[in-house]
């Protein structure tokens, strides 16, 4: 395989598997332009290529859904950071999920993790048994793995770090279980970007992102994309790929690539600052406790020590806030520098409530027994300073609590969060 993924490579540029991840990062795909020499490629927006003659093309390209070259290049440096033989793009996370479920066959059988993105569980509870397959939920997968595995199950599906409550899955305790039965493992990687985790290294088959979240990580693109190391594999999901059309678009798949460029630099910086968040929220007295695989109170650590790069725990964190739903929502509304919204993994720090926003799906009863209480609040870490964003959650953290306090008495209206 070419790292650049072009016809006409430039073999003396082109990274080899044997350089490391920002190398790869800024070089994989990124062949110049073999006519003019632009550093930067071009973006193709054609959807159609002539041909020479019948069913010859004059490159490797015929109609932009089947393939076109920013969605190859995009693809090829995919497939190096997360060292996978292939990997594919679609037009989002939710439509990479959407095409690994439909390439199962009807009657097929899911393990997966009871904690999974909430579009996915939507999927798999709404969509997928419409043609015929069926997801089993499990709340701790390794342990009971080999009970909930029939003849008929094809795959599990893994997300570590869950979502919004950060716990960790052993992806080669599993894979070991799953492949004693010939089952594949996929895990969604989106949360840890594969800066800090390549789940393929530690027995997975296919990994998968929302490209959406740290991999283009500036907030300004929808994409999703699967990488695995089966030919077969590759053959059956570029397959779909064509067939169902779920496909970005070249100028989102520029966009992408020209922010996974920097993936290293900025998956480096948030969860330096998700560290320094993290345990000014644990010195708190407003806290009543902290989600962070990067601390060592976590009760998934070790998982993380032999799963992450250098132990990292990522940009993400979850804690509960002293004063219940109130104070929660006080609390986002109060951060200067967290924006209150909803998605994670750009390069502006965010903060939600869970339980009203991205969950509020799940009922009450269901999503407490996950961990996902009202009082629980989730913080995507960004690039700005780290000092900055811990005084930004102190202050909050004194104007949700202490005011909600004083609110009660003379203060009403403090900082107009009474
Ligand atoms: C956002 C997200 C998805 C869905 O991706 P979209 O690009 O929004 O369709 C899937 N998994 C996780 C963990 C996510 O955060």
């Amino acid at each position: 395989m070419t790292f650049s993924g072009h016809p006409i490579d430039t073999p003396p540029r082109a990274p080899s598997p044997i350089h490391r991840f920002g190398t790869l990062a800024v070089h994989a795909g990124s062949p110049h332009d073999p006519v003019t020499g632009a550093v930067i490629e071009p973006i193709s927006l054609s959807t159609t290529y002539a041909q020479t003659s019948v069913g010859k093309p004059v490159g490797l390209y015929e109609y932009t859904r089947s393939a076109n070259p920013n969605r190859t290049n995009f693809e090829t440096a995919i497939a190096a950071l997360e060292h996978a033989r292939h990997a594919l793009a679609f037009a989002s996370g939710s439509a990479t999920t959407a095409i690994i479920l439909q390439s199962l066959a009807a009657g097929s059988h899911v393990v997966s993790v009871s904690d999974v993105y909430g579009g996915t569980h939507r999927y798999f509870t709404q969509v997928a048994s419409a043609h015929g397959v069926t997801v089993t939920f499990s709340p701790s997968i390794e342990l009971d793995i080999a009970e909930l595995i029939r003849a008929e199950t094809k795959l599990i599906w893994i997300e570590s770090p869950s979502n919004p409550t950060l716990s960790l899955v052993d992806i080669r305790a599993v894979s070991s279980v799953a492949h004693q039965h010939g089952i594949l493992v996929v895990v969604d990687n989106t949360f840890l970007s594969p800066y800090v985790q390549n789940p393929l290294d530690h027995g997975a088959d296919i990994v998968v992102h929302s490209v959406t979240k740290y991999i283009n990580g500036h907030s300004d693109v929808l994409m999703g994309c699967a990488a695995f190391n089966s030919d077969a594999l590759k053959t059956r999901l570029a397959f779909l790929q064509n067939a169902i059309g779920a496909v970005p678009s070249p100028f989102d798949c520029w966009l992408a690539h020209r922010g996974l460029k920097t993936l290293h630099l900025r998956a480096r910086e948030a969860s330096r600052n998700a560290n320094m968040v993290a345990e000014a929220l644990q010195a708190s007295p407003h806290v009543t406790s902290v989600n962070y695989p990067g601390l060592s109170s976590h009760p998934h650590r070790m998982i993380a020590l032999k799963q992450h790069r250098d132990g990292m725990g990522g940009g993400m964190l979850s804690f509960r806030i002293k004063g219940g739903k109130k104070a929660a929502e006080r609390f986002c509304e109060a951060t200067q520098i967290f924006t209150l919204a909803e998605s994670l993994g750009g390069v502006e720090s965010l903060c939600e409530l869970p339980s009203s926003m991205t969950h509020a799906g799940i009922p009450k009863a269901q999503r407490e027994a996950a961990g996902v209480f009202d009082d629980l609040v989730r913080l995507s870490c960004g690039v700005e300073d780290g000092v900055d964003l811990v005084q930004d959650v102190r202050s909050a953290l004194e104007k949700a609590v202490v005011a909600a306090k004083l609110s009660n008495g003379a203060f009403n209206g403090v900082n107009g969060y009474a």
